[in-house]
């Protein structure tokens, strides 16, 4: 089994992911997260937001209509450009994103003859790449042949920058300043697959920074985003040398640089997050269909202009999908005897203690061990868990990427104190339960 496998295989298992539409036999590139991977994504998008907006001066939040005016989207070029190159299998007529089976400098040089390549499945000939749009329509109005017709969002970027000018006119922002979303986008892609790296619906999290249209002063800020986002999956232990910067070969006319964070999934590196410097392409854009003035006044310099923009985008399932990756370990815990275990950081871990009485039969060991869940779980999602004999317990958690189980024995009934084992080292010690909320706190900070 590969990781991806491994890792579908636990997400359904313990609750972090289903597959959409489970009992009807699923809708390809669709996605429910299960009880712990409803936590998960809570954690890491709260993470996300206190690094980018709650811990910072020049940047605020916003959140903005999934579905937009459809203008929007010419503006934007989607339109017109937001499609992928379709290769059918003349044989199986199994689809192909094109650019994923010729090498990339070829694809974008328009160096290749497709007749050189052939069906991934079965060996067949291929068409001719064609554009294929990924905007997925929808309809809105009560009238058929009167509906409009506009598009579930592709990317969430649009968003902010069509709200460029409300921002900039009811908060206090000067430029440098960004602006943070997350949400959802949706996308019709070719080959949804690899889990839930490649979605059909899926959410992403990005900041749009505007900064003074200089050179300079904008690949400054430029080199600061991309070492600054990479600090965060780091600061969420992340390890490093499964992180990649990947230049772009080819950058969009309106692109003065664009990288990418990679991870590496089971040895072969997969975007994970975009860091773009947009040049003033979309408030320009948007300025010239809307007819509307987005220039912003400088009042330290007196001028006026079209900001630059430097885009972080990231996916917050792809982010998922990776810290998973990450975080999943099997580990011989004596010969023979393997535990899955899953690494994560506490801050994202789902549940951040598991609270367990030793036997479930005696009274005076489950209302203590009620007392401590309950005093606990005021500040944190715990879990309680008092089938079975312990290891199993220890066991369960484990793959939960629970990161402490707290266990209520005779002696607590004694001394106040509980056993707390470590998921990662799997050692145990003796705390008191009065010190048990300063304990998970310290692991948070
Ligand atoms: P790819 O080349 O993999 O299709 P992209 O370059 O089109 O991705 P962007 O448009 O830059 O991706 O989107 C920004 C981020 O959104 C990506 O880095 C990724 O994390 C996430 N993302 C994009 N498409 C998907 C998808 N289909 N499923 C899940 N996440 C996605």
């Amino acid at each position: 089994m590969d990781i991806f496998e491994k890792l579908t295989s636990l997400a359904k298992r313990r609750g972090f992911i289903y597959q959409g539409s489970d009992i009807y036999g699923g809708l390809a590139g669709t996605w429910d997260y299960g009880p712990l991977g409803t936590e998960l994504k809570r954690n890491l998008k709260n993470e996300y937001w206190k690094t980018m907006v709650q811990l910072r001066d020049d940047v605020v939040g916003i959140d903005a209509a999934i579905i937009m005016n459809p203008k929007v989207w010419e503006a934007s070029g989607h339109t017109e450009s937001f499609a992928d190159p379709l290769s059918e299998c003349k044989k199986c007529h199994h689809r192909f994103r094109a650019d994923n089976i010729i090498p990339e400098e070829k694809f974008v040089a328009a160096d290749f003859t497709i007749a050189d390549y052939k069906c991934p499945d079965c060996g067949g000939e291929l068409t001719e790449p064609k554009r294929f749009s990924t905007l997925v329509e929808t309809y809105l109005g009560v009238i058929d042949g009167e509906k409009l017709k506009t598009y579930l969002r592709g990317e969430i970027t649009q968003g902010v920058h069509v709200n460029f000018k409300n921002v900039v006119s009811s908060t206090r922002v000067k430029i440098p300043f960004g602006v943070a979303q997350i949400g959802k986008a949706f996308r019709n892609e070719i080959t949804p697959g690899d889990f839930t790296f490649r979605s059909r619906e899926f959410e992403q999290m990005e900041l749009q920074f505007y900064v003074k249209p200089e050179d300079e002063e904008s690949m400054k800020w430029f080199e600061y985003w991309k070492n600054a986002r990479k600090q965060w999956y780091l600061s969420l232990g992340m390890r490093e040398e499964n992180l990649n910067f990947k230049k772009h070969v080819k950058l969009a006319h309106y692109a003065k640089a664009a990288f990418d964070i990679e991870y590496n999934a089971g040895g072969e590196w997969k975007e994970m997050e975009g860091i773009h410097h947009r040049g003033t392409w979309d408030l320009s854009r948007h300025e010239q269909f809307s007819k509307q003035d987005l220039t912003y006044f400088d009042e330290e310099t007196k001028e006026r202009y079209t900001p630059m923009v430097i885009e972080t985008s990231g996916g917050v399932d792809r982010a998922i999908l990776f810290f998973l990756m990450d975080a999943y370990r099997e580990e011989e815990v004596k010969e023979g005897d393997v535990r899955t275990v899953l690494k994560l950081h506490p801050k994202l871990a789902p549940m951040k203690a598991a609270v367990f009485p030793l036997l479930s039969n005696k009274p005076e060991l489950v209302e203590k061990a009620r007392n401590v869940y309950e005093s606990l779980r005021k500040e944190w999602m715990v879990a309680w868990d008092e089938r079975g004999n312990i290891g199993k317990r220890y066991r369960a958690q484990d793959e939960a990427g629970t990161p402490y189980c707290i266990t209520i024995d005779f002696d607590t009934l004694e001394d106040d104190t509980v056993t707390v084992r470590d998921r990662d080292t799997m050692t145990q010690e003796r705390i008191k339960i009065a010190e048990l909320r300063d304990f998970i706190a310290s692991k948070l900070a």
